[in-house]
């Protein structure tokens, strides 16, 4: 494979384990976000404590934040449900791109992953493809030079305009 594809598919994984981490992050954050409310809740029915019977406000306060815990309580439950196979298929996902990104990176060379950290101070993605003669990058054109270097595919070609790594 030529290496400038490589550094594009190692890119590429690593973009995917960000990905999923976030994924992962969302399910705690959700979990978290849930725990917070049903304190909430059940703060509010220990503050509003027992009503007296003739206290028809404080029985219709009691009653909502009843039923908004129960509500709480059911989405909890939805959640905690779909969140143990959900996060066994992202921790899954995560360490094959894991796997693919090590094995990637173990045979790019030095110079390579050099450039790419070079390019990736300045833009998100550092490696592009080259489409109807232009980068796709900054969708400029390439000049015929570039072009020829870029067909050669070796060594990595940068784009004139915008630096990123050809494809
Ligand atoms: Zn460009």
């Amino acid at each position: 494979m030529v290496e400038a594809r490589k550094l594009l598919e190692w890119h590429q994984a690593k973009e995917k384990i960000k990905a999923v981490q976030q994924a992962l992050d969302q399910l705690k954050e959700r979990e978290a976000e849930l725990e917070a409310k049903r304190r909430e809740v059940e703060a509010k029915i220990k503050q509003i404590g027992e009503p007296a019977d003739d206290d028809i406000d404080g029985k219709i306060a009691l009653a909502l934040a009843q039923q908004e815990l129960w509500l709480v309580n059911k989405d909890t439950e939805r959640f905690m449900e779909e969140r143990f196979e959900k996060e066994f298929s992202l921790h899954e996902s995560k360490r094959e791109w894991e796997d693919k990104a090590a094995g990637l990176e173990a045979s790019l060379s030095l110079k390579a992953l050099e450039l790419y950290y070079k390019v990736k101070e300045n833009v998100e993605n550092p490696v592009v493809e080259v489409r109807r003669r232009s980068c796709m990058g900054c969708f400029l054109p390439l000049s015929v030079a570039k072009m020829e270097a870029w067909h050669k595919g070796k060594p990595l070609v940068t784009c004139d305009e915008c630096g990123r790594i050809l494809v």
